[in-house]
């Protein structure tokens, strides 16, 4: 990214900031709701379409006083650019985020994660606004299984799928934005999340939702995928330290060293469920399915001195399996909901 010498942030925890988080309704940006009113004094406003992906039961029993949501599209030049007047800063999760949706159908995917980050960099170019874009390690493609290589803020850019490709699109976007306007920005890259409020299309919830209602889990090809798997709430508070203390106009690499192949993601999940270790079924591999995905994240580390409190991948998925058990008024409907537009399988 560029190096002017813009402002640094000046923001802090405990000032009374007003902070907007698009896609709050989402996974990821639930969580990161839930941990700006536990760990700030910030007031918050989610802008969400609610598509499938988004849940207002993701934001209950939060403060009333302290969180607002709104629900309309960050396409929405005119809503947006009302709502970014209104706040201190942008944290953006608001994309499409499935892959295998992407491959069938990738035009929503072009119009809320190209479309939709223009549209809220025109809102904090004109009312100078501090934003951080949320992006995926899956700009960078995929890695060869054969080499400990692992993606640096320096990788080239070269995505797979609709999704990787318009999620690097919109990264491109705000580098430009930086550059050209001096927009105010940052932007992380991050691994595999897994935790809580995950939609059960993706990976860990499929599985453990199957498994609980007695279903045999189903993994792609041989499974020999390796993906790094970060919690949820570490990815989320490595952002937030990029909102406090990051350098404008940097990128920051977030991964907490969780290298795992998707087969023995599986077998854990189903062993933590008391089930055998090959109690699974095998399907055909998605087309453009990538090898292996790697963070290395010493930027963050040494800059920002951050690191993950989950690491014990184990537990971490223990608690996961806890979650989804005691919460299946939060992922029942989506079984069904699924099922009828074709997406649980
Ligand atoms: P998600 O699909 O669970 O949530 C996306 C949210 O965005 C939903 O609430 C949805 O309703 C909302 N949304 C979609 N289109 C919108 C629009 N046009 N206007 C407003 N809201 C809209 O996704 P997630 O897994 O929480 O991912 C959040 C962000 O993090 C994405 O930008 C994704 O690329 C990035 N990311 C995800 C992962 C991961 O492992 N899930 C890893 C790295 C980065």
């Amino acid at each position: 990214m560029a190096t002017h010498d813009y402002r640094q942030p000046t923001l802090s925890r405990t000032d009374p900031a007003r902070v907007l988080v698009t896609g709050g309704a989402g996974f990821i940006g639930a969580n990161f709701v839930r941990l700006l009113l536990a760990d700030t004094a910030w007031s918050v406003t989610v802008l969400d379409s609610l598509t499938y992906a988004g849940h207002r039961r993701s934001l209950s029993g939060l403060d009333p006083n302290r969180l607002t949501l709104v629900e309309g599209s960050v396409c929405d030049a005119d809503l947006v650019d009302r709502i970014v007047a209104d706040h201190d800063l942008v944290v953006h999760f608001a994309a499409e985020s499935h892959n295998d949706t992407s491959l069938r159908d990738p035009a929503p995917f072009v119009q809320t994660n190209l479309v939709g980050t223009f549209t809220l960099l025109e809102a904090v170019r004109n009312h100078d606004r501090r934003f951080h874009h949320v992006s995926t390690d899956e700009v960078f493609g995929e890695l060869s299984l054969a080499d400990l290589t692992r993606f640096t803020e320096t990788t080239p850019y070269n995505p797979s799928s609709p999704y990787s490709a318009t999620k690097a699109g919109s990264d491109l976007l705000v580098r430009a934005w930086v550059r050209s306007f001096g927009v105010r920005a940052t932007i992380s890259n991050c691994s595999n999340n897994y935790g809580p409020y995950q939609h059960l299309e993706k990976f860990i919830p499929r599985q453990i939702t199957r498994i609980l209602d007695g279903v045999r889990p189903r993994l792609y090809g041989d499974g020999r995928q390796v993906r790094d798997w970060i919690h949820v709430d570490d990815h989320n508070r490595a952002v937030l330290a990029i909102l406090t203390a990051g350098r404008l106009g940097e990128t920051y690499l977030i991964g907490a060293d969780g290298e795992r192949d998707n087969r023995s993601v599986l077998e854990l999940v189903l062993r933590l469920m008391g089930q055998p270790d090959d109690a699974y079924d095998h399907v055909a591999d998605r087309p453009g399915h990538d090898l292996r995905y790697a963070i290395d994240a010493t930027k963050l580390r040494t800059e920002l001195g951050w690191e993950p409190q989950r690491r014990d991948f184990a537990s971490g998925l223990a608690t996961t399996i806890e979650w989804y058990r005691a919460n299946e008024a939060w992922w029942r409907p989506l079984v069904a909901a699924d099922r009828a537009h074709g997406r649980h399988g």
